[in-house]
């Protein structure tokens, strides 16, 4: 699930690195992270533990405080609220909320004043599609989140997603991915129509082309597109 591994980033600032996603426990890999220089800060996209789970470990070699939503994994500080910027002098680097994937997930926007880089976490990967999986997961703040990241990329933005490669265009990105959540809710609402009633009957008809090995995944999705559309205004 984590395609080819999880990209922790480095960001040059004029006080010294913030790490974005130390990544899992792997001892060789936070030890090259911390070699880069000094850091002042590490940041969590999101608490799974791809992302996370050598946050502890880093925060002890670096001393540098790591930063999140969900306070629990805070250590030595606390992650600035929605919209606000760390305290680092350049680049500006901007805390945007995005839960959907789940519901710690936040993005970071770096600014240079010539350059924007959209650190995407899970919200946005850079190949396939993100998993929003019922519970913790929720679509209806997932969209939103896309919505808001629409209003703030534009197409000379460059994507730096938690897996994948990075690449130009964060604007297309989100636009793509709208779009995709879009027709992938229509083929549910297709799929209840034609008499699917459980998460599984909705898998196999809208996943059927897809391997079978990533049904149980797909079927936490298609919960909450189930839980979504439950609450969606009525139109009839
Ligand atoms: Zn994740």
């Amino acid at each position: 699930m984590t395609l080819d591994g999880t990209n922790t980033y480095i960001v040059q600032t004029a006080t010294g690195h913030v790490v974005v996603d130390p990544g899992p426990l792997l001892p060789d890999h936070l030890q090259v992270v911390a070699g880069q220089g000094p850091v002042v800060c590490a940041v969590l996209t999101h608490h799974h533990a791809d992302h996370s789970e050598g946050a502890t470990r880093f925060s002890e070699l670096t001393g540098a405080p790591v930063l999140a939503r969900d306070v629990t994994l805070c250590r030595g500080g606390v992650l600035p609220d929605d919209g606000e910027i760390l305290n680092v002098p350049s680049p500006m680097i901007r805390v945007i909320d995005t839960p959907g994937h789940t519901a710690d997930s936040v993005c970071l926007i770096a600014d240079d004043g010539s350059t924007r880089v959209l650190f995407s976490g899970d919200t946005i990967v850079g190949r396939g599609t993100a998993v929003v999986a019922h519970p913790d997961g929720n679509l209806a703040d997932y969209l939103d989140s896309l919505e808001r990241l629409r209003t703030v990329t534009d197409k000379s933005c460059i994507l730096a997603p938690g897996h994948g490669p990075v690449r130009g265009n964060a604007a297309a990105a989100v636009t793509d991915y709208l779009a995709h959540r879009q027709d992938r809710l229509d083929q549910v609402r297709s799929a209840l129509s034609a008499g699917a009633q459980t998460a599984h009957d909705v898998v196999e008809i809208v996943y059927s082309d897809v391997d079978r090995s990533l049904w149980p995944a797909a079927e936490l999705t298609v919960e909450a597109a189930l839980a979504y559309l439950r609450d969606e205004p009525r139109t009839d």
